[in-house]
């Protein structure tokens, strides 16, 4: 770790040693050097403005897509209040605070009688985390309804993007570095909440017979390949229920680690490399992370 931050005023709360495992999916690793919680956009911009540009900045959701390694993430994590989880309807658009979960936002657009929104259902995240990941599920993501996303940047100036600037592609965005969403608009089209809900229920239920939505994992560890499924790789070089200590290639959906209880982020991430090494020797293919692994390992200066 650094030497002590010296950190800029802040309205919000700034914790020294912020445990991140308390709410991360998979409920291990380090904590982070400073866990920030500004109490708005203009506390946020206003620090970010403040805070020594040398320092990194790394925004956080609900990590449900997130290895964080066993010494702690570096610099400042963000991780933004419930001030920042409102969610208001304007005809066919939904405006969404960064911290609203992806199922609110759903459930809000349905009752409005917005489609189009449904698949959020099935994402365990934040509305921040969804427009960075480009989060997606059953044939749409997050390009597919993004009208524009609000931005503090690292300097902390305040921007609207549009989503062409986004520059999206497969679970992917060009969010710039330390750059915080805060907000997104997004569009749907007129649909019967009575149907909308009926697709939700189907997404929901969907969900729970072929995934371990019960476990502390980090949801699809890697990406699906062009042409091929990544778990459909696993399974054929016998990796399913493979195990490392406490971290377990899950028995139900084989593209889904698990931390069974005492898994430290070495165990989980050595798993996910042996799984890569097996793949690769099985059919020759090397598969791609798609789970954000950050922060330092044990041993890391
Ligand atoms: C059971 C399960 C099922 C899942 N199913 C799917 C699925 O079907 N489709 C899919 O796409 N994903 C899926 N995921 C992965 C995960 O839910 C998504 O990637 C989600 O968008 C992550 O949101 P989060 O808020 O938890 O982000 P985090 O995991 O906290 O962070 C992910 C990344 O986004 C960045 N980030 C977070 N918040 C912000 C912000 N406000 N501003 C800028 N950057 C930010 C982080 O720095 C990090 O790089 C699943 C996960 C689980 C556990």
């Amino acid at each position: 770790m650094n030497p002590v931050l010296d950190l800029p005023r802040l309205e919000g709360t700034a914790e020294r040693g912020g445990a991140l495992a308390d709410f991360i999916w998979f409920r291990t690793g380090g904590p982070a050097e400073w866990l920030v919680k500004p109490c708005d956009v203009d506390d946020l911009a206003g620090f970010m403005s403040r805070l020594d540009p040398a320092i990194t900045v790394m925004p956080v959701g609900v990590g449900s897509n997130l290895i964080v390694r066993d010494a702690g993430v570096p610099g400042i994590v963000v991780r933004l209040p419930k001030s920042f989880a409102k969610v208001s309807v304007d005809g066919d658009r939904v405006r969404a605070g960064a911290a609203a979960m992806g199922i609110t936002v759903a459930s809000k657009a349905r009752d409005a009688g917005i489609g189009g929104l449904e698949f959020l259902r099935g994402i365990p995240g934040t509305v921040g985390g969804a427009v960075r990941m480009n989060a997606g599920a059953y044939g749409r993501e997050v390009c597919d309804i993004l009208v524009e996303a609000v931005l503090v940047l690292r300097d902390g100036s305040i921007e609207t993007w549009p989503r062409e600037r986004l520059g999206y592609t497969y679970r992917h965005s060009q969010v710039p570095d330390g750059a915080v969403v805060v907000e997104a608009l997004f569009e749907g089209k007129p649909g019967e909440p009575s149907a909308i809900g009926a697709e939700m229920d189907r997404i929901a239920a969907e969900r729970e017979a072929s995934q371990p939505l019960r476990s502390r994992t980090g949801g699809s560890t890697f990406k699906n390949p062009p042409g091929t499924k990544a778990w459909q790789l696993i399974d054929a070089a016998g990796c399913r229920g493979l195990r490392i200590g406490d971290a377990q290639v899950s028995e139900k959906h084989c593209n889904f680690l698990l931390n069974l209880g005492k898994a430290s982020a070495a165990d989980i991430e050595a798993l996910g490399e042996e799984v890569r090494r097996r793949v690769r020797e099985q059919s020759g293919i090397m598969l791609e992370w798609e789970i954000q692994r950050v922060g330092r390992g044990s041993g890391e200066e």
